[in-house]
């Protein structure tokens, strides 16, 4: 008998029969003679939508006030969830984020856990319940507000509480059959991976593969917790998420794992910055202090007879408006010339541990984005992965080049993917 942590995501409780598929997917664990604790994400695109409805009210909702509105989305999908095993004859308790004990920092909308104090999660095991906590919540350490984990954060909950449960495995139920070499709503041809070590899934998550949450995967690194990622649809085994390739499959293992594609960023230009020390920090200081995260920096070489250079970097497109209204406050101390705004920009990312050992992997991608008629705009590398930004409207067809040409296409069935609008 073990201790097991299911996490469903939206698409797999979008509706009563979801929930009670759900339920009985429960319950069969918990007769195989398992304790179980489920964390369970808002029905279908319900974070969207409330998302949109406080949109409606207000353009710039309150941070406090939106939280608390989000995390009503997991409730609802708990309670319901907890009457469903409910009628099956099990008994099933549901517990908040709070409740459950997910302590976390204060920033609103991103909050990182802090601590996880599961004592009343225990109680309900030891009663011979099943546990069903509300994923994607917290409450904060300093102000006792709830707060969110970001969005997709209900891995990073199920991860959480199997760490501070010592749970056996933390699986991760989703809507197709676990991760893929590349997004299977983008490339049928994609096949599945057995097994993804934490260091690939990192660059994977951080680079839009938004099957696992960023935060989850650090933390199942941190506490060597196996990931199961698996479809609620079918009983396939799917992904194990795991520290290194079981031996035997490190031999076959493809030079590339996987492919991601992003399209939430933007990229900003500073053009006409004086060539000076001191400048680019500047800069970078003033959207640092706004607490953005941004992700590739270009600058080029100054020209000589103006000595005046131009530098590019990307960020998250949510934080658009705010950066580039800083940067114009300080244009006057800087002196650059003008600021250039573009949302319509793709992030395209090769993910493999062979890359270290085999030369030539930057040339074939360029080489095939070259033939698929992609233009590259920037590039970011680490040992383990390449980025290139492009046009927005050419990525996926740049996913799919490079699918090909890592020969990455599945020979055999199509990929399936189960439920879920893509959103
Ligand atoms: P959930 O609601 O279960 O949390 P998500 O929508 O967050 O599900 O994540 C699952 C989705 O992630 C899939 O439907 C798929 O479109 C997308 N995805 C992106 N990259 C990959 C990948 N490499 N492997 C599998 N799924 C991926
Ligand atoms: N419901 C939240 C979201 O849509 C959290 C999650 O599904 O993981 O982002
Ligand atoms: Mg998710």
């Amino acid at each position: 008998m073990g201790l097991i942590v299911q996490k469903y995501g939206g698409s797999s409780v979008a509706d009563a029969e979801g929930l009670k598929r759900v339920a009985n997917r429960i319950v069969a664990t918990k007769k195989a003679g398992h304790q179980v604790v489920v964390v369970v994400s808002a029905m279908g695109d319900t974070t969207d939508e409330l998302l949109e409805l406080a949109e409606q009210v207000s353009p710039m909702p309150n941070g406090r006030e939106l939280d608390m509105l989000l995390t009503a989305g997991e409730r609802i999908s708990m309670a319901l969830l907890a009457m469903a095993i409910g009628n099956t004859g099990h008994e099933a308790q549901s517990f908040t984020g709070s409740q459950a004990g997910v302590i976390t920092t204060s920033t609103h909308g991103r909050a990182r856990i802090i601590d996880v104090a599961p004592g009343r999660i225990l109680d309900a095991l030891k009663e011979g319940a099943i546990a069903i906590v509300a994923g994607f919540q917290g409450i904060s350490q300093d102000t006792k507000d709830v707060t969110t984990l970001g969005r997709g954060g209900s891995d990073t909950t199920a991860v959480a509480l199997a760490a501070a449960l010592d749970a056996d495995v933390c699986e991760i139920y989703t809507d197709v059959d676990g991760v893929f070499s590349a997004d299977p709503r983008v490339v049928p041809a994609a096949r599945k991976l057995k097994t993804v070590t934490y260091e690939e899934m990192l660059e994977l998550a951080a680079s839009g593969a938004k099957v696992l949450h960023l935060r989850c995967v650090e933390y199942a690194r941190r506490y060597n917790l196996p990931i199961h990622v698996r479809s609620s649809f079918s009983n396939n085994e799917g992904t194990w998420v795991v520290k290194d390739h079981p031996e035997g499959d490190a031999m076959e293992q493809a030079i590339i794992s996987g492919i991601a594609h992003d399209k939430s960023e933007a990229k900003i230009t500073v053009v006409g910055v004086p060539d000076r020390t001191g400048i680019a920090a500047r800069i970078f200081q003033a959207i640092a202090d706004a607490d953005i995260n941004i992700d590739m920096i270009v600058q080029n070489v100054s020209a000589a007879a103006t000595g005046l250079t131009d530098i590019s970097f990307t960020l998250p497109k949510s934080e658009g408006a705010n950066a580039t209204a800083l940067l114009h406050k300080i244009q006057g101390e800087i002196g650059f010339q003008s600021i250039q705004y573009d949302d319509q920009v793709g992030k395209l990312s090769l993910v493999g541990a062979g890359m270290r050992s085999h030369p030539g992997v930057t040339a074939t991608f360029f080489a095939c984005l070259a033939d698929a008629g992609v233009n590259i705009e920037m590039i970011s590398t680490s040992e383990i992965r390449i980025s290139v930004i492009c046009r927005e409207s050419d990525l996926e067809k740049g996913v799919k080049a490079a699918h090909t040409a890592f020969e990455l296409d599945s020979t055999g069935e199509e990929a399936v993917v189960y439920g879920g609008t893509g959103r």
